[in-house]
């Protein structure tokens, strides 16, 4: 039985969502608003009506291009896509076809894909516009203008990747570079990555650097979760073991992915492929990029999720897991940079953002932003514990009672149930507990040694909670012996 080596491309794309308008009309990029709200004449693709080129659109495409290790343009025009479909009035798109026009071409990636580092080569990335949305009901269609226009950023790898679990680590990884660089929310879920995965399968102990050598590939066009680009790959590397093993051929065709059944459709086979008869978008003049902007933008490149992990493990010595879970969202990253910067020990503000933050987003369902504790108001409870005046469990009651009342930390704290860690007194208080428990302490003596821990909950009651634990059982240990 022939061991096959699956070849996975991705077209990738992803809406800028970080402009303030559509990359070729006036209209605010903001389509999850009230339908046919954010609309100009252009979108609507009425006559007599100009593009005019977003430079933001395409300041934050060349910088992601940059960020790709790719080659810029020394001059830029678009081409029209021609089409018909209800959600491109206009009968053609405007995008970047033909080399070298696009914003980048050939570039590559690095990822991390589990422990291991991955690289994928970049074939382009390019910028074009959005198509309107469309609505299906059960015997109508609604079309909303909303998205009409907005910039989108089109990523064409070469068919590097071979599992579904690269396919989504490369797909984080850039919804994290898009995020960072300030080039989208990159958010899945609002529908703003969406992919045509190609894949082929090759016999494994071929070189699979020849390209004569790759299996003839099918498109899984619009794939719109990484979810969905999983159960894809899987279900087609399947698909394909299947007829190869039969001793069919795969045949070169677009199919599609259907959620429900889990499986993908055939759409269309190549031959009966669309002849879009690309031409230079006439009414956008070339325009030349110059070395003085790239080098201006070249500048303004963010520091990525990438270097941030390097820094929270050598400055702040945090393990390789606490970093990535830190900066797998931006705004988490972000919240604790600020931490660190109001005061917080690194590994201590670590702990609480990894565990007990992200766990009550996790449980309510919200995003840091709409978190409650701010940095500063952490600082408050670290203060407490650094204090003296919280026991770690006090201090994590002191959180939840702030979230819940939405009241600042300092206001659950007070010298009145600060932690007992004077030495004198607790000795006072343990000695007197000692002194009424003789029986219990002949059978700690007679060798049960778990009545320690009953000991030590007398000394908890006692004082409700307060006595500072390490210093009890300290005492206590010294009191026994005595005895
Ligand atoms: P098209 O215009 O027909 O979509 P492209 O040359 O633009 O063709 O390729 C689209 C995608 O297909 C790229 O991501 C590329 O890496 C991928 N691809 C090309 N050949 C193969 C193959 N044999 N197996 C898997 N993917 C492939
Ligand atoms: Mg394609």
């Amino acid at each position: 039985m022939t061991k096959y080596l699956a070849k996975i491309g991705l077209e990738m794309h992803c809406e800028m969502s970080e402009t303030n308008t559509k990359v070729f009309s006036a209209a605010r990029n903001e389509y999850s608003e009230s339908p046919n709200t954010n609309v100009r004449p252009l979108d609507m693709g009425f006559p007599g009506t100009l593009p005019v080129v977003n430079k933001e659109a395409v300041r934050l495409a060349l910088m992601a291009s940059m960020i790709l290790k790719c080659s810029q343009p020394e001059y830029m025009y678009f081409e029209r896509k021609n089409y018909y479909y209800p959600d491109m009035p206009k009968n053609f798109q405007i995008t970047q076809e033909t080399k070298p026009i696009p914003v980048g071409i050939y570039g590559e990636v690095l990822f991390e894909c589990g422990d291991e580092l991955k690289k994928v080569r970049v074939n382009n990335i390019h910028l074009e516009e959005d198509a309107a949305s469309l609505d299906h009901f059960f015997s109508t269609s609604n079309i909303d203008y909303n998205r009409a226009g907005v910039p989108l950023l089109e990523l064409v790898t070469e068919p590097d990747i071979h599992s579904a679990k690269e396919a989504v680590a490369f797909l984080e990884h850039m919804r994290s570079v898009y995020q960072y660089a300030g080039i989208s929310e990159a958010d899945s879920k609002k529908g703003q990555i969406r992919c045509d995965v190609n894949i082929s399968l090759m016999d494994a102990e071929l070189d699979e650097s020849n390209p004569e050598n790759w299996g003839t590939r099918t498109e899984i066009k619009n794939v719109n979760s990484f979810g969905g680009v999983r159960d894809a790959i899987n279900y087609e590397i399947e698909r394909q073991t299947e007829v190869l093993e039969n001793g069919g051929i795969v045949e070169q065709e677009t199919r599609r992915w259907d959620e429900e059944s889990g499986t993908t459709i055939r759409m269309r086979s190549k031959a009966d492929a669309i002849d879009y008869k690309y031409f230079v978008e006439p009414n956008i003049p070339k325009f030349r990029i110059t070395e003085e902007w790239l080098d201006e933008i070249r500048k303004t490149i963010p520091e990525l999720a990438m270097d941030r992990k390097k820094k929270y493990v050598s400055d702040y010595g945090l393990s390789s897991y606490d970093a990535g879970v830190l900066v797998k969202e931006k705004a988490i990253s972000d919240y604790y940079e600020e931490c660190v910067k109001v005061g917080i020990d690194a590994k201590v503000a670590a702990n609480w953002v990894t565990v007990n933050i992200v766990g009550e987003l996790n449980k309510e369902n919200i995003t840091i932003k709409e978190f409650y504790i701010t940095p500063v108001m952490l600082k408050q409870i670290i203060d407490g514990i650094n204090e003296g005046l919280l026991s770690s469990k006090q201090a994590k009651e002191v959180f939840f009672k702030a979230i819940e009342e939405r009241k600042e930390p300092k206001n659950f704290i007070s010298k009145d149930n600060a932690q007992i860690s004077d030495k004198d007194e607790l000795a006072r208080i343990i000695v007197e507990i000692l002194d009424n428990s003789p029986s219990q302490i002949e059978q700690y003596k007679g060798g049960r040694d778990n009545l320690f821990d009953y000991f030590v909950g007398q000394v908890m009651k006692s004082t409700r909670g307060k006595a500072n634990p390490v210093m009890t059982k300290e005492i206590l240990h010294e009191e026994l012996d005595k005895r």
